[in-house]
């Protein structure tokens, strides 16, 4: 990759990532939560924060933070304590938001990220539970504070369950963080902590970022704030290190500063310094009780986390004999794992694999889009593999028949017959091939003498004769029958 070669530095990354918890409801009472709903239906006076209302704490959310926990490596606390984070901002009505301090309930876990290279280990700093803060809505066309109008709150998101997950600047480089992201948010679906929809805002991700000193020690880092795609995560990063390393180079100093990230013109903006530190004046939350986690709940939760990423590449490789690279790339996403196991269900495992992998991912690639939202079904891919299988299509026939299918959701066959798609066969073929000899006698001598290496050049007149409508092994086949090259 061209920024890789062009970089010199040491980057250190650190990722925190805000996670809505998959519960019905909020996490410190009984307001449902809900996404898209007309504003303010779904409030109380408790998240709206009333005076002298009490909040009571969502049970599954503690179960559903202790099982990310678990599937992070984490030690699980006996006891962890609730603690109020002031600060003044309209999207919070208590003036403070119940989190998490000195007491979290996960700590010193780990994450072996797959890379390129091998894995990357990106330790875990902790776990801890929080609430989400309500939705600020700016009035006027730009949709955001500056230019707007007015600015009105949903109450709605106010109290959603969350898990801040915090790593350890452990990350190497833009892409390791990228891969770090995907990979959690693989870990946290397949568990079904989160739904990780981060069109929802159900996933959030901020990055850390310095330069590693020539003496090994950490440099002065700044912090990209909320960005809602991991590919953004990356090209932000990216921006970033090279603003920073402009600085070093210069001999000036980074400043500690949130940076903005502005995808449409890639550039990084400098937002505002954090020269003197928020003092969020923690304190324990005195209206919850701490939460006693016991080594019984902990252990039966355990025994109940469902099959993870790195497992489940384990049974790839061993079920469906893949490689280990197919097998991660498969298994970093569970939308993909899933439709990957339904069309290995029906189809050659191997092909199924180099499908979903290749053409299909690059279709997926090409137009952002996730597994969940295309319009190819697993049964579109088995169907389309046993075309190539029978000879009908041809390799290359076969990939625009998926490029079709992709765009319309129509079964493979039905293109094939309307593209007229289907491989040259039986006679009409067979006389291509007679005919080509008859054009190349010199060659076709050659190969009747026993000369194989010339056939490649045979096969090649063919398939140009059929444009490519060929199956480029059932034209060898059938010229080695005819010149008895045997
Ligand atoms: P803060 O007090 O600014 O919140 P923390 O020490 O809590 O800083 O760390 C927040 C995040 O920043 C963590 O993900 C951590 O890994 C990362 N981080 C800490 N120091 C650095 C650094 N020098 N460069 C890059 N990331 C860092
Ligand atoms: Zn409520
Ligand atoms: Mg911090």
């Amino acid at each position: 990759m061209q920024t890789q070669e062009k970089r010199t530095y040491q980057a250190v990354i650190g990722l925190e990532f805000h996670v809505h918890l998959a519960t019905r409801t909020k996490m410190f009472c009984g307001c449902r939560v809900a996404y898209g709903d007309e504003p303010n239906t779904h409030t109380c006076p408790v998240c709206l924060g009333h005076p002298g209302a009490l909040p009571f704490t969502n049970e599954k959310a503690v179960e559903l933070g202790v099982m990310a926990g678990l599937a992070l490596n984490c030690e699980v606390a006996s006891r962890a304590v609730f603690a109020r984070k002031n600060y003044f901002y309209p999207d919070l009505p208590k003036g403070y938001q119940i989190s998490q301090f000195d007491a979290p309930i996960c700590t010193g876990g780990y994450l072996d990220v797959p890379v390129p290279e091998g894995t990357v280990r990106v330790g875990i700093t902790r776990v801890h539970l929080e609430e989400d803060a309500a939705k600020n809505v700016h009035v006027g066309e730009s949709g955001r504070m500056h230019g707007s109008v007015g600015s009105l709150v949903d109450f709605n998101r106010g109290g959603t369950p969350l898990i801040e997950i915090v790593t350890e600047p452990d990350i190497p480089s833009p892409e390791a963080a990228r891969a770090t992201a995907n990979h959690l948010k693989a870990i946290l679906q397949a568990i079904g902590v989160s739904e990780a929809d981060m069109e929802k805002g159900q996933l959030r991700c901020d990055a850390n970022v310095s330069i590693r000193k020539p003496d090994g020690s950490f440099g002065i880092k700044t912090e990209l704030k909320n960005m809602n795609s991991f590919r953004y995560v990356e090209r932000g990063l990216t921006r970033e290190l090279e603003r920073q390393q402009g600085i070093l180079e210069e001999g000036g100093r980074v400043t500690q500063a949130t940076v903005h990230y502005d995808p449409v013109a890639d550039e990084v903006h400098e937002l505002r310094s954090k020269e003197e530190a928020h003092d969020y004046r923690y304190f324990p939350e005195p209206d919850l009780l701490p939460l006693e986690l016991t080594a019984a709940w902990v252990q039966e939760i355990k025994s109940r986390l469902p099959e993870l990423p790195e497992e489940r590449k384990a049974r790839f490789i061993k079920q469906y004999g893949l490689s280990e690279y197919d097998a991660g790339v498969l298994t970093a996403d569970a939308e993909l794992a899933g439709f990957y196991e339904k069309v290995a269900a029906e189809a050659d495992p191997k092909q199924a694999a180099n499908w979903t992998t290749g053409e299909l991912q690059a279709l997926l690639n090409e137009a952002g889009i996730g597994i969940p939202e295309s319009k190819v079904e697993p049964g579109h891919l088995t169907e389309l593999i046993r075309l190539v299988e029978k000879g009908t299509v041809s390799r290359s026939a076969a990939k625009d028949v998926l490029g079709f299918v992709f765009e319309t959701g129509d079964a493979p066959s039905a293109v094939v017959e309307r593209e007229g798609l289907a491989s040259m066969g039986g006679d009409e073929l067979s006389g291509t091939v007679d005919e080509v000899i008859v054009a190349n006698p010199a060659e076709a001598g050659r190969v009747r003498d026993g000369d194989k290496k010339v056939i490649g050049f045979l096969v090649g007149q063919v398939m140009k004769a059929t444009r490519g409508g060929a199956d480029g092994g059932r034209v060898r086949q059938l010229l080695m029958e005819k010149l008895d090259g045997q």
